[in-house]
Formats: C-alpha cells, structure tokens, sequence
C-alpha cells in the first residue's frame, strides 16, 4: 500500500508529535478528573448559609458541565490520536478513510490525526 506519501522522517516527525499530545492530552484529563473529584468533595461539607449554597450550587453545576464538555474533547481527541497512531503502525496512515487517496501533506502537518482529505472533511461538516 503506497497510498501515503509521507517520507519515513515526516511520518517520524508526525508521530512524534501524536505522542506529545497525547502525553498533554493524558495530563490534561487526569488534571479535570482530579477538579471534579475536589468538587464533589466540598460539595459535601456544605455548611454555607442557604443563599450561597444556592449560588455555590449554580456555580459548581456549571463548573461540572464545562469540565464535561472538556473532557468529552479530550477524551475524543486522545481516540483520534490512537487511531492514527495505529494506521502508523499497520501502514494506512495518511490515507483518507473515505475515498482511500493520500490526505494532503498540509493537512496532516496541521492536523496529524487527520483520517479524511480536505474533501472528505469538507463534504461530512456539510452534512
Ligand atoms: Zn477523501
């Protein structure tokens, strides 16, 4: 399969760069795991007066959602990079998944967990 016409030292530089995130993603996600669970934690004391509880209660709510919606991102991006780093490893990476044509190089440079071309990309956003 001689679809992805990365050079080894692209690739190499691609992966390398897959890894970093991934370390930052990891990082990232233990560091929100650690936020919620603090939360929890004072959550429970509650010995606040009634109208700070309430306002205490919005706001971790709040809080809670955001750290949710984060880490859905990270917990996808970190699936993204996994799949690329495996389509490294059994040769298919840099191969659009759609139409099987090399992804073009400016992409996967700015995007290496790219799995579409920029066509590809384009035409499922629109959907
Ligand atoms: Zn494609």
């Amino acid at each position: 399969m001689a679809a992805a016409k990365l050079t080894k030292k692209e690739q190499d530089d691609l992966r390398a760069r897959l890894l970093e995130e991934q370390q930052e993603l990891r990082e990232q996600l233990a560091s929100i795991e650690e936020d919620s669970f603090a939360a929890t934690q004072s959550e429970m004391i509650g010995d606040v007066g009634l109208d700070d509880e309430i306002a205490d209660a919005g706001t971790i709510t709040f809080e809670r959602e955001k750290d949710l919606s984060i880490e859905q991102n990270v917990r996808d991006l970190l699936g993204k990079i996994d799949r690329a780093l495996r389509r490294m490893e059994d040769g298919s990476y840099g191969v659009c998944s759609a139409c099987g044509k090399p992804i073009e190089k400016a992409r996967l440079k700015a995007l290496p967990y790219a799995d579409l071309c920029i066509k590809d990309a384009q035409a499922r956003a629109r959907r």
